[in-house]
């Protein structure tokens, strides 16, 4: 039996081509909003998730600058105070265009069971326990457990008990001998994950744009979740806060929950 602890890997983010949008903006005339990110005047390096998201939302009134839509006489230059008006007014569907894929890595199944009720917006890619055949039980132990040696003891033995009949069971079924046709060793392997515990540790791809995100962290990391998801969804909390302060500075964390300041955009 191994103890495993949840891990987040952000793997990937949007990415901006520049000389794109030069292209697009040359053809509508809003270079300016380029060259004020050339000149740097935004606080931050350039964050392409919140620029993604600000390039959306000024594509819809034509608001790179005043003018260029006769409607348009002022703009708002300061890109924390564009995307707090986006996150304000609730035009939350701007941040649909901007994704961040993780590896939740370690992760049980009782939390991935829960993860997926998340519909819109995300894209889940999972390990298969069909085709991945489980050779010992990688299993997350919260801290209040881990004090319990009585629960530790049992816990584990249990597990160990767990892992023997998998061994035992490859072995029966002589999946590794030579010739096995793929389709039995599946066949099989499937059946011998109904032996494995809900809480055996595996992993998954998860992609997802800020408003699920938005979403999901607040509703992941309120006081009644469970308290494996919880612990993940702060850390996904954490790594979106550095990612993009803009996008997901509203945030107040008060006893691990992360409330924002304008739900459900
Ligand atoms: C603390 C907690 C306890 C829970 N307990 C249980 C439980 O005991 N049993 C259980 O079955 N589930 C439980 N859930 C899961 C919960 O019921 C939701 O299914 C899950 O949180 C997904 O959230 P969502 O419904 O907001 O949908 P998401 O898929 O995250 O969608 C986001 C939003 O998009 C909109 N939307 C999505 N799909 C549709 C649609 N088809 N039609 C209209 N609007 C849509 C809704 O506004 C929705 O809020 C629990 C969740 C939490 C956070």
């Amino acid at each position: 039996m191994k103890s495993v602890e949840p891990e987040v890997h952000l793997i990937a983010r949007p990415q901006l081509d520049y000389g794109e949008v030069a292209r697009y903006l040359a053809d509508v005339g809003g270079q300016s909003w380029l060259e004020r990110l050339d000149r740097g005047e935004l606080d931050n390096e350039l964050n392409d998730p919140q620029n993604l998201a600000e390039f959306a939302g000024r594509l819809c009134y034509r608001s790179w600058e005043p003018g260029l839509n006769p409607n348009v006489t002022r703009v708002r230059t300061d890109q924390d105070a564009y995307l707090t008006n986006i996150l304000s007014s609730l035009h939350g569907s701007v941040l649909e265009h901007v994704s961040f894929s993780f590896v939740l890595h370690n992760v049980s199944r009782v939390l991935t069971h829960e993860l997926i009720r998340h519909r819109p917006g995300v894209a889940v890619s999972q390990e298969s326990l069909r085709f991945v055949r489980l050779t010992d039980l990688p299993f997350w132990f919260p801290e209040w457990a881990q004090e319990d040696p009585e629960l530790m003891k049992r816990a584990t033995e249990m597990l160990e008990k767990m892992e023997e009949f998998q061994l035992w069971m490859a072995d029966h079924f002589g999946l590794d001998e030579e010739g096995v046709p793929f389709a039995v060793k599946k066949h099989r392997t499937s059946f011998m994950r109904r032996f494995a515990p809900e809480g055996v540790a595996t992993g998954l791809v998860w992609t997802a744009n800020v408003r699920t995100l938005r979403h999901t962290l607040e509703a992941r990391t309120a006081p009644g979740a469970e308290e494996e998801i919880r612990l993940l969804f702060g850390k996904i909390g954490e790594v979106l806060k550095k990612e993009a302060p803009a996008l997901f500075g509203d945030y107040e964390v008060t006893d691990g929950a992360w409330i924002p300041k304008w739900r459900k955009v």
